[in-house]
C-alpha cells in the first residue's frame, strides 16, 4: 500500500546509541553509522523496500561488534546475552516484536519473520525455536559473548547491575528509519538491553509505541536510552504523534527530547516524516548516527571529535 503523498524520493537514518560516548569510542561509532546507513541507502536506491532498508541496516550494526546489539552486546546478570528487537511497517502497521532471545545472531531479521506472521510478540525460549522454524540464522548462546563484553562484566564483580547503573548513560542500542521509493516508512529498534540487567529484563527497544514505530500517516522512529522511562512516555508515538500535529520531523523530534523532562529521563531518538526529512535529538551527552534526509547531497553524521 503505497502512501498517496509518494514522490520516489528515499531517506534514512541510523542510530548506534544516545550515551555518554568516550573519545576512543567516536570514530568507530560514527563509521558503524555510516556503513549500516550505506547498506541501508543502497537497497532502497536499487528499489528495495524501506523494511528491507532498515532490516539490512540493523544487521550490519548487529554484527558490527562496537554497539550494545547482536556481536557487541552487554551481559546480563548471568554474564549471558540475551536480545530485544522490534521492527513496524508503515504502510500496513504490521508489528514484530521478540525479547529476551538467546541464541540467534540478528535478532532484527527474527522480528522480521514475527512481522510477516500472524502474530506481533515472541519472547524467551520460544523466540529461538520461532527463528529455526523460520530459516532465521542460530547460534550457540555462548558463541555471542563480546570478550570486551566478558571482562567489563568480569570487572564489575559479575552479578545484577549496580544501582543507579540508568544515571551511568549506559546504551548503544541500534536501530534504522526509512523512507522507499514507494512512500513506505518502517522502522526497526535492537538492543541487548542494560549491563548486569536481571534475566528476562526487556527494555523500550522491541516496545510498538515505546521503542519502535513507523505510520505512513505520521512518521518511523527509532530510539535509545533508559528504556524504564522511555516505556512509560510512549515515546516513539508521541513522537510520531508531534508530526501528524503539523510539525516537520526535526523540530518533532526537539520537541520529542523536551517531552523526556517529566520524568527526567536520558534519551536520544532518530525520526523520519514521509516528506523524507529527518530529525535527530538526544539530551545524553552524544548520539552516534548517520542520515540521508530526501534533500541530501551527503551523508551527515556524528558524533565528531
Ligand atoms: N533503550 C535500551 C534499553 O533500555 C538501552 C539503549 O538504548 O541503549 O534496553
Amino acid at each position: 500500500m503505497a502512501d498517496r503523498r509518494a514522490s520516489g524520493r528515499i531517506a534514512m537514518a541510523v542510530h548506534g546509541g544516545a550515551f555518554n560516548i568516550a573519545p576512543d569510542e567516536v570514530d568507530p561509532v560514527r563509521l558503524g553509522c555510516r556503513a549500516a546507513l550505506e547498506i541501508g541507502l543502497e537497497v532502497l536506491r536499487g528499489g528495495g523496500s524501506s523494511l528491507d532498508a532498515v532490516e539490512a541496516a540493523v544487521r550490519s550494526l548487529e554484527s558490527n561488534g562496537e554497539f550494545d546489539a547482536g556481536a557487541g552486546a552487554f551481559l546480563d546478570e548471568d554474564g549471558e546475552v540475551s536480545l530485544d528487537a522490534g521492527m513496524m511497517d508503515g504502510a500496513t502497521l504490521a508489528t514484530g516484536s521478540v525479547a529476551a532471545v538467546q541464541g540467534v545472531p540478528h535478532v532484527v531479521t527474527l522480528a522480521r519473520r514475527v512481522l510477516e506472521s500472524e502474530y506481533a510478540v515472541i519472547v524467551g525460549p520460544g523466540a529461538r525455536r520461532f527463528a529455526e522454524r523460520h530459516g532465521v540464522e542460530t547460534c550457540e548462546p555462548p558463541t555471542q559473548i563480546h570478550p570486551r563484553e566478558k571482562a567489563r562484566w568480569l570487572a564489575s564483580g559479575g552479578g545484577q547491575a549496580e544501582a543507579g547503573w540508568a544515571t551511568k548513560l549506559f546504551g548503544d542500542t541500534v536501530g534504522a528509519v526509512a523512507l522507499d521509493r514507494d512512500g513506505n516508512l518502517a522502522a526497526a529498534t535492537s538492543t541487548g538491553g542494560s549491563p548486569g540487567k536481571p534475566k528476562g529484563r526487556v527494555g523500550d527497544s522491541p516496545f510498538v509505541g515505546a521503542g519502535v514505530f513507523a505510520d505512513n500517516h505520521s512518521a518511523a522512529v527509532s530510539t535509545t536510552g533508559h528504556g524504564e522511562l522511555i516505556i512509560p512516555l510512549v515515546w516513539a508515538k508521541e513522537a510520531a504523534n508531534l508530526v501528524a500535529g503539523g510539525l516537520a520531523a526535526p523540530e518533532a523530534a526537539k520537541a520529542a527530547v523536551a517531552l523526556l523532562k517529566r520524568l527526567d529521563a536520558r534519551a536520544g531518538l532518530i525520526l523520519l516524516d514521509s516528506e523524507g526529512r529527518i530529525g535527530l535529538a538526544w539530551n545524553t551527552p552524544a548520539m552516534a548516527y548517520a542520515a540521508w534526509p530526501a534533500d541530501a547531497t551527503e551523508i551527515v553524521d556524528g558524533p565528531r571529535r
